[in-house]
């Protein structure tokens, strides 16, 4: 048996190449090798305020970026998280066996609830959902964005000890990072992480933005004082501008070294952003495709969820055997 793979992205605000970078690219190279599951977390999303019609939308412009990427779904599934309740069921039965200490030491947690006035108690649960995802279909590697090991690492925590109180039950997970690109910052501000969320224009460059937007948030991204390139001082933002490039270029680290060294920064800027604009053109033309077709993305999703559901039922069934919950098969 093949082992799975496992990851999602949430529906909310626009996808950006961080997310590209850290998650989408990644995963079109293990589709081929592993069983697949790409999720669009809609769960995750509400964990935050959403507009009802905005999410709808979100939902299936999420799944045509993955198609976009490369996902195929004939080698892969991609489903939604609210179309299989298993997610949420498990998730109650693992909230049982994590403790409160575990979550509100998360920095995400710390991070968005600084920023909400009132915080959700979902803001707090949301690992242990991310938990339930994972384990539910029994996933060995979860590709993501470094700012998610720590998320990886509750969930390795919660299967372990899942398994030690009511015996062996889930794979533990393993996380994989991209070698580059597994934390691109803030084009405004280059100590933060590039997040969807973040409202300051100027922070990302969307999977969507057309060339000109592109270029003109690359052209104002934050740098430092210094003129040039000096790789034995690299400031964050100049570090951020030069890891977009080799992420999305693919180049050793020697070519960037005699490539970059010395370059004024208007002029890596520039190379940059052209390096940016000549993938994500072809992307977009990929994603307009699959959006002109009526009814295409739908039918994915529906025929994702199909093929997922009896994995992830399977498993719930497993873990009220083990907990001792009211089921009739034994
Ligand atoms: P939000 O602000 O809504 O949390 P986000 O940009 O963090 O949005 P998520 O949907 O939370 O996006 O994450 C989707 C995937 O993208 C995850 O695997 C995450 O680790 C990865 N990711 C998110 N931001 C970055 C980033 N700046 N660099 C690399 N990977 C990222
Ligand atoms: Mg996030």
């Amino acid at each position: 048996m093949k082992a799975r793979v496992f990851s999602g992205v949430q529906p909310s605000g626009n996808l950006h190449i961080g997310n590209y970078l850290g998650a989408l690219a990644p995963w079109v190279g293990y589709q081929r090798q592993f069983e697949s599951i790409f999720c669009i977390v809609d769960l995750h999303a509400i964990t935050v305020h959403q507009p009802p019609d905005e999410l709808r939308a979100k939902i299936e412009e999420t799944a045509a970026l993955f198609l976009a990427a490369g996902i195929d779904p004939k080698h892969s599934s991609i489903m939604v998280q609210s179309g299989v309740p298993a997610h949420a069921e498990l998730a109650w039965m693992l909230t049982c066996v994590t403790p409160v200490g575990w979550l509100e030491r998360m920095t995400q947690y710390k991070a968005k609830a600084a920023a909400q006035q009132t915080i959700g108690d979902g803001l707090l649960q949301y690992p242990v959902l991310m938990a339930a995802d994972i384990l539910l279909y029994q996933a060995a590697i979860v590709p993501v964005g470094e700012d998610q090991a720590q998320h990886l690492e509750l969930t390795r925590d919660i299967a372990q000890r899942f398994n030690s109180l009511y015996g062996e039950t889930f794979v533990v997970p393993q996380t994989s990072l991209p070698s580059v690109g597994a934390r691109v910052m803030g084009l405004d501000d280059p100590t933060v992480k590039m997040s969807k969320s973040a409202p300051n224009a100027g922070h990302a460059v969307a999977l969507l933005d057309p060339p000109d937007r592109i270029r003109k948030t690359i052209m104002r991204a934050t740098t430092d004082s210094n003129p040039a390139i000096d790789f034995s001082s690299l400031g964050p933002g100049v570090e951020n501008l030069l890891n977009i490039f080799q992420a999305f270029s693919a180049w050793t680290n020697d070519q960037m070294r005699g490539h970059f060294t010395g370059m004024r920064y208007g002029d890596l800027k520039k190379q940059v952003a052209e390096m940016v604009v000549s993938h994500l053109e072809p992307f977009q033309k990929r994603y307009r495709e699959i959006t002109s077709e009526p009814g295409y993305v739908a039918g994915v999703l529906r025929k994702g969820a199909e093929r997922v559901a009896p994995i992830a039922n399977a498993t719930v069934e497993l873990v009220k055997r083990r907990m001792g919950l009211y089921t009739e098969s034994r």
